[in-house]
């Protein structure tokens, strides 16, 4: 990586700044974290600066969204701190503000390493605007920035791009390590490559099908945005997902693509969205009332085959509605294939696919799970992530 990493800067002795993803999923009702996974995934960051006996650690971090009063009492940071302290082993500071003498005082009075957590970045309307007098304030409090918020990266923020804006800054091991799967699977893949993408929408995923198609080898296309690809191939599609102003793009991929572009052949369809009903196996039309929810087992043999002997496989977006057991089958059956694979770089965007892998019991099996959906989409789009670019070249 041609950025500074922790281990190429000095924190001893230094108050040290770090943006980290503890945008935790909570229980509605009780809001407790439900998923503790993106904590651990600061842990080593926080773990190694730890050994370097710096002044302080502060951290900052935003948690859902935030528009109204009602969206702060609801995404209240102060979930985390407990969590964090119990994992990291040290005890863990909740500053709860974002602003003023209360935070100033406590990272003043920080000492041996002390680690503090301020509250929710996005309780400051600055946040997401990049407010450039808030990143200026938030520098103002340290010597050095970090940044470990891979999930965040993609957003020109305050918390993300402002603040290194006017501090000597570095990635953290989670940025680093995801730059080093992601970056080398997109810029410089081991052959043959293949992506595979599915999920919901194809808006949301045109123009990582278009990049990709560039690097890739093969690109696989599941998924419910798959509906929208059989309507350009001219297949009735019934009442499956479908975007319906996307038809001449994805005509235009299709064309471009020739027999580099898998599409299914088949699929598993019911009269609702549901486990209950007529379920039945659909090759070409898809009769009115009906709708795919999964990819049937020729499509599957089909991806199989696309997948072997790959050497890179990148994967974003399920295969069908894999929530429901009896639509995951195409999902399960993709987690395999790539399980199955020898010395292969597998590597699952984040999201609903991460998701997918790990609630099937594959997480092991693969190379790398990112942790951030939008981030690593975005990469993969080959987009500048704002909070990349602002962390200073080696
Ligand atoms: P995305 O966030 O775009 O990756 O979409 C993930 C969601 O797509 C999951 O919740 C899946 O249930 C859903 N999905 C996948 N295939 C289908 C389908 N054929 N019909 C409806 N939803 C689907």
């Amino acid at each position: 990586m041609d950025k500074k990493t922790i281990k190429d800067i000095e924190v001893a002795g230094k108050t040290v700044l770090v943006r980290v993803d503890f945008n935790v999923p909570r229980n509605k009702e009780t809001g407790e974290i439900t998923n503790d996974n993106r904590i651990v995934a600061a842990l080593p960051t926080l773990k190694y600066l730890l050994e370097q006996k710096p002044k302080a650690i502060v951290l900052f971090s935003h948690l859902g969204k935030v528009k109204t009063e009602e969206d702060k009492a609801k995404n209240d940071l102060a979930v985390v701190a407990p969590r964090l302290s119990e994992l990291l082993g040290v005890d863990v500071k909740f500053v709860n503000c974002t602003k003023g003498p209360e935070l100033e005082e406590a990272v003043k009075a920080a000492d041996n390493g002390q680690v503090i957590l301020v509250q929710n970045t996005r309780y400051e309307k600055g946040e997401s605007k990049n407010d450039p007098e808030l990143g200026a304030y938030w520098a103002s409090l340290g010597d050095v920035f970090v940044e470990d918020a891979f999930g965040s990266v993609h957003r020109a923020h305050a918390s993300t791009a402002g603040i290194p804006a006017h501090l000597p800054s570095a990635a953290g091991f989670l940025v680093e390590k995801e730059i080093a799967y992601i970056g080398k699977a997109v810029s410089d893949p081991e052959r043959p490559m293949v992506a595979i993408l599915g999920g919901a929408k194809v808006s949301d995923k045109i123009l990582v099908i278009e990049n990709l198609l560039k690097i890739a080898d093969k690109v696989i296309v599941g998924g419910g945005m798959s509906y929208t690809f059989a309507a350009a191939q001219g297949h009735t599609v019934g009442t499956s997902l479908l975007e319906e102003d996307r038809i001449p793009v994805a005509k235009e991929l299709i064309e471009k693509a020739g027999d580099k572009l898998i599409l299914p052949v088949d699929a598993v369809i019911n009269n609702g969205f549901s486990e209950e009903g007529d379920i039945k196996l659909c090759e070409g039309d898809i009769p009115d009332g009906y709708m795919g929810l999964d990819i049937g087992p020729k499509s599957i043999e089909n991806i199989k085959n696309a997948l072997d002997g790959a050497k890179t496989v990148i994967w974003n977006g399920p295969m069908g509605v894999f929530e429901m057991e009896t639509f995951a089958k195409g999902t399960i059956e993709v987690c395999k294939a790539l399980a199955a694979l020898d010395d292969a770089n597998t590597i699952i965007g984040g999201g609903d696919s991460a998701a997918a892998v790990m609630q099937l019991g594959f997480a092991d099996k693969v190379s790398h799970i990112s942790t951030g959906g939008g981030a690593s989409l975005e990469y993969m789009e080959g987009k500048v992530l704002p909070g990349i670019a602002a962390i200073d070249d080696k």
